[in-house]
């Protein structure tokens, strides 16, 4: 078996006491190579260290935007200087997060905090081709039944990550292939996606009961244009569900999508390996 973690957050305080089991486990489970992602220049640097202690380590580094708010000015510099560690194999995750709101929500401070967002944002993908990375991609937006509960004027019924991450990413088409990590969009957004040449990635929600539209998505993905992650230490699979997430459970992620794609889970582990080795550019 030669599966491959995407998506973790190695770094996380609750994997302080067990990470070097963790990382048996996960080889046990036939995890060849774990991508851990930083999210702010703290996390940036602790992401770091662990990739030079364990050899199936890579790191992603970037600033999540819901770490914005906590970084110097100069971030930028010092993200573009530790991106040239040699065990760096792309920038995220970033993104844009609507979901999360700022506690002032004048229309003054809305346009400000979504123009930081997306500043930060173009900044870090500039930065990606400049060293030519892909992109790891945070998403979110405020569903309807919180929408619904805002004022009327309020900017926010205009706010739309998903929108706004498709325009500013059709700038760099050709230049860089981004994922869109934990995807639990429609079968038409993911379609969207692969046109544009990007990749989407499922975490363990696919085990969960209430996840019927994204077996549909899972279904309809091509062959080969798709990862798996587990997201770590959040979102553990069924019959992890509500406790810490750790790598060896892509395994459990890799078996359901099997299930639903009514293929082998060496298929599986086969087609998602494969897109994971070009898109972070490992050598098989
Ligand atoms: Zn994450």
């Amino acid at each position: 078996m030669n599966l491959i973690e995407t998506h973790a957050h190695l770094d996380d305080p609750r994997f302080e006491h067990d990470r070097d089991a963790l990382i048996d486990r996960a080889h046990a489970a036939g995890v060849r190579r774990i991508v851990t992602i930083g999210t702010s220049m703290a996390s940036n640097h602790r992401t770091l260290a662990l990739v030079e202690r364990y050899p199936s380590l890579y790191a992603a580094l970037g600033i999540h935007p819901l770490h914005l708010h906590e970084e110097k000015t100069t971030w930028w510099k010092e993200l573009k200087r530790l991106a040239t560690h040699p065990k760096v194999v792309a920038l995220g995750e970033i993104g844009l997060d609507y979901y999360h709101l700022p506690s002032d929500l004048s229309s003054a401070n809305l346009i400000q905090w979504r123009e930081e967002q997306l500043q930060a944002l173009q900044a870090q993908l500039d930065l990606a081709v400049a060293l030519g990375f892909n992109v790891i991609i945070h998403q979110r937006d405020l569903p309807l039944t919180k929408k619904k509960e805002l004022s009327e004027d309020s900017l926010l019924h205009q706010f739309n990550a998903w929108d706004d991450l498709l325009t500013i990413l059709s700038s760099y088409q050709k230049k860089l292939s981004a994922v869109f990590h934990c995807f639990g969009g429609s079968v038409e957004q993911m379609h969207s996606l692969l046109d544009q040449g990007h990749v989407v990635s499922f975490t363990g929600i696919v085990t969960f009961k209430n996840a019927s539209l994204l077996a549909q998505t899972i279904e309809a993905t091509p062959r080969n244009h798709y990862m798996i992650e587990t997201d770590a230490p959040y979102l553990a699979p069924v019959p992890h569900r509500g406790e810490r997430a750790e790598p060896a459970h892509v395994r459990l992620i890799a078996e359901k999508i099997a299930q639903l794609r009514r293929c082998s889970l060496q298929e599986v582990a086969a087609e998602t390996t494969l897109r994971a080795e070009a898109f972070f550019r490992f050598s098989p």
